[in-house]
């Protein structure tokens, strides 16, 4: 479930320079597709497309073969999960931040959730009235934190799809290699869409797209991608 194919997509923002000029790749259910290039090639764009955050000028974009712009955002919502790479989090508890988007969630699931995001520990640790509280005068929480509370999210939402736009981008390499195995668990047996700008960060994708100003340049395994250059 969840089979996304984006063919032959254009896209200006203002109509006047186009930004995806001619854009078609498949990322078939169950599987990982990153997409890499240089800052402004218009890989955000895409996640942006699928989400019908805009809509594609030309060709189209599908899910279960499904056009996206015959489906409400709000529908789109419910089986797409995305981890952005700085998390905003709201000004409540962290229970309430993983449980946002299911708010019908038992606490043991949430539990469950934070546990498998390896934040249980962390939010149990925190002193009383410091508890769950992020944001203004609250917990500060780091930006890996913030990452887990993302990822815990998505664990409790248990979307078909995901979209992971630049997820680690804004951590330290620590950092970055604690979340990325923590994704790597999430996005098993899922639709990934992965979006980032090193080839490095992504070598277990199934498939690798390269942007270069609007046009795909390159794609392939990491491997093969590699072995080109
Ligand atoms: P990437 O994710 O590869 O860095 P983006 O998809 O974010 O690239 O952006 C591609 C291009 O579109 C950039 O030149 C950017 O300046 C432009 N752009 C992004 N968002 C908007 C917007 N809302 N309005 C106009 N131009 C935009
Ligand atoms: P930008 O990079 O300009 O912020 P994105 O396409 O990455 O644009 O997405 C915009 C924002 O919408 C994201 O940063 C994310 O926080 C929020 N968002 C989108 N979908 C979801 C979702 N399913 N759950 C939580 N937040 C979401």
């Amino acid at each position: 479930r969840g089979a996304i194919a984006f063919r032959d997509v254009h896209f200006a923002y203002d109509g006047a320079r186009p930004i995806l000029k001619g854009i078609s790749f498949e990322v078939p259910a169950g599987k990982t597709v990153a997409v890499v290039g240089p800052s402004g090639a218009g890989k955000s764009t895409l996640s942006r497309l699928l989400y019908r955050f805009y809509d594609v000028q030309t060709g189209s974009i599908t899910i279960d073969g499904q056009d996206v712009r015959d489906v409400t955002q709000k529908s789109l919502r419910a089986v797409i999960g995305m981890v952005p790479q700085d998390t905003v989090l709201f000004n409540d508890t962290i229970a309430y931040n993983i449980r946002y988007g299911r708010v019908t969630a038992t606490e043991a699931e949430v539990e469950a959730a934070a546990e498998a995001a390896q934040i249980a520990d962390f939010i149990r640790d925190l002193p009383e009235g410091f508890r769950a509280m992020v944001g203004e005068r609250g917990l500060k929480l780091s930006g890996g934190e913030k990452q887990r509370v993302a990822i815990a999210r998505t664990i409790l939402k248990a979307p078909p799809i995901l979209i992971l736009d630049e997820a680690t981008s804004a951590l330290d390499t620590k950092t970055e290699q604690e979340i990325q195995a923590a994704l790597d668990v999430v996005s098993r047996n899922r639709t990934t869409l992965v979006i980032a700008h090193r080839l490095s960060t992504v070598i277990n994708a199934d498939e690798i797209i390269v942007l270069k100003d609007g046009v795909i340049a390159e794609r392939g395994t990491h491997g093969e991608l590699l072995d080109r250059d």
